[in-house]
Parts: C-alpha cells; structure tokens; sequence
C-alpha cells in the first residue's frame, strides 16, 4: 500500500474566440471593449450586456448609461443575482488521489456538471493507494494516534494482498482469459475494496456551479477530504477570476479554509 495526498489539476477553461466576438460587436454596431483579465470574466460581462443592449449608452433606448469595467460590471451580476450568466464560463478539474467517499459525495451534484470517473471494473487493484484522514493526524495521544495509523495499515496491506490472492487464483494474468472475462472477475472483486481507495475523477462545470459549490463542500458540516479538495478550488478559481469569485468571505475552521459568499447561490 502507499500513501498519497488528494490532488487538484486545473486541466481545462473557457475558451473565446476574440475574431469572432469582435464581428459580432461590429454586427450589433457596438465598439467596445472590456479590462476583463480572463476569457471568463470577459465572455460572461458580453453576455450581461447582451441582454440589455449595455454596451453603450443608447445602443438600446431605455439605457442612457453603462456600467463602466468588468469588476463593478460582475459585481453588480453577483448583487441582482443574474447568476445565469456565469453558466457561460466553465473549467475542468481533475482530482486525482481522492477516495472513493469523495468521488460518492461530489457526484450528488448534478445541475450544470459533468464527470469521468476511473472505473474499477477495467482497472484492477494490485497496489492500494489511499490518504490518511487528518483528523487521526490530530490525535493528541500518541499511543492512540500511533496504534490507529498501524490499524490502518494493516488493513489496507491485508486488502491488498487479498486482491493479489484473487486475481493469482482465478488465474487473472494468464492468456486464456478474453478481456471480458477478465472485466467481469475485476468488477466483482472491487467489492472487497475499502472506501478509502485513492482513485480519480474529472469535473467540468460552470462559475454558478463552482460558486454553489465551493460553499457547500468547504463548509464546517462538510467531509474534510472533500473540504481540502474544496479549499484547493477555490484558491485557484480565485487566482484565476477574481471578479467572478469576488464575494468570497473566507475563515479558517479546523485548520481548513471555510468560504461562503456574500451573495449566496446567485
Ligand atoms: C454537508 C453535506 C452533507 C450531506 N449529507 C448527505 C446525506 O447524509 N445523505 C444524502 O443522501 N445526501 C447528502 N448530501 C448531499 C445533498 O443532499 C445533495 O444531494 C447534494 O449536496 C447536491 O446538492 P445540489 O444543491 O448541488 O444539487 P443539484 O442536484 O446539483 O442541483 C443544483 C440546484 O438545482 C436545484 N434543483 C435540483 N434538482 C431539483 C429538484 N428536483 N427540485 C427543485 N430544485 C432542484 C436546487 O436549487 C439545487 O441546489 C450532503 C451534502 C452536504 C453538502
């Protein structure tokens, strides 16, 4: 068995295409331009404006002056709470090392995202990877702490050699099993792998989502693997769009980073 640490991997984000958004602003007959720092940032204030006509005053009668910047123009997103806009921006993630209690948890969440998980039945489990809870981490008796962290171990190590077993006596490495067969037998004998198994799944969803989120999964009432996982999120969804994530109110709980946001589920 080994130990490993959750892991986070910003792989993907919003893309736009600068020729094309310029010819429809010339199509509208709308010159204009944004300080947005990020294509996010940049393709959700178009779509704000998109719905009045709030590129320049009088472009659109009734609007006889615009919010000028994309910071004061996403605030006032956030404030009205026309969160519906923020769908436009999404990002990808993998998180890689979490346990199969996370992947369980994270894919309750279903508007807006999307997701690929490892498959044990294709992979199969010869060597167990897993991360220790920190809560045992913080035992203050060491005997206790050290007497858990042995329990642990021994258990991952006989779950592991238990796989070994399995596979060596239904002759899993042998040439004379179709990979059918051999699908079969390994889905079957995930079941005998504990929950903290370290595997891995990628996430797409947009700024509404990671917004909503953030704030559920970092919360004190959360799991703390999935409130690291979280804390790690936000971090570089912040770095990356401050505008977008520009509400956050952040206090450390136990050690991790608990953020909510000052205009809730926009
Ligand atoms: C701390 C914590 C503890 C939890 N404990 C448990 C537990 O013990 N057992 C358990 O089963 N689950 C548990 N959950 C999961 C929880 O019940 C939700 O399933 C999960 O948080 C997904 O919620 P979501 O708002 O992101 O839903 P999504 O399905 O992603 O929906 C997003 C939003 O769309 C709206 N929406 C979606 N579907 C509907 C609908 N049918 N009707 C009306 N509005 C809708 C809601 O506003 C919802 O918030 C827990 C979650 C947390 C954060």
């Amino acid at each position: 068995m080994q130990f490993v640490r959750p892991e986070i991997f910003h792989v993907a984000a919003t893309y736009v295409d600068q020729e094309e958004m310029e010819q429809y602003l010339q199509a509208l007959e709308a010159p204009w331009s944004t300080d947005a720092a990020n294509t996010a940032e940049q393709l959700i204030e178009v779509a704000g404006r998109l719905c009045y006509r709030s590129f320049k005053p009088g472009l659109n009668k009734n609007v006889s002056k615009v919010r000028e910047g994309n910071q004061p123009y996403l605030t006032n997103i956030l404030n009205s709470k026309h969160g519906s806009v923020l769908e436009h921006g999404s990002d990808s993630y993998i998180f890689f090392n979490v346990s199969r209690v996370f992947t369980h948890e994270v894919v309750r969440h279903r508007a807006g995202c999307s997701y690929s998980q490892e498959s044990l039945r294709y992979v199969r489990l010869d060597e167990l990877r897993c991360s220790y809870p920190r809560v045992f981490e913080r035992i203050e008796d060491e005997k206790k702490r050290e007497h858990i962290k042995n329990l642990w171990i021994k258990h991952f190590e006989s779950c592991e050699a238990l796989q070994l077993e399995l596979a060596q006596t239904l002759d899993l490495d042998l040439d004379n099993k179709t990979f059918e067969e051999k699908k079969k037998l390994t889905s079957a004998m995930r079941r005998l792998a504990p929950m903290g198994l370290a595997t891995s799944i990628l996430m797409t969803a947009n700024h509404r989502v990671w917004r909503h989120l953030i704030q559920l999964r970092t919360s004190r009432y959360a799991e703390e693997e999935i409130r690291m996982v979280f804390a790690q999120v936000f971090e570089e969804q912040k770095k990356c769009y401050p505008n977008i994530y520009q509400d956050a109110i952040l206090q450390e709980v136990d050690g991790i980073p608990e953020i909510i946001f000052k205009n809730e589920k926009v």
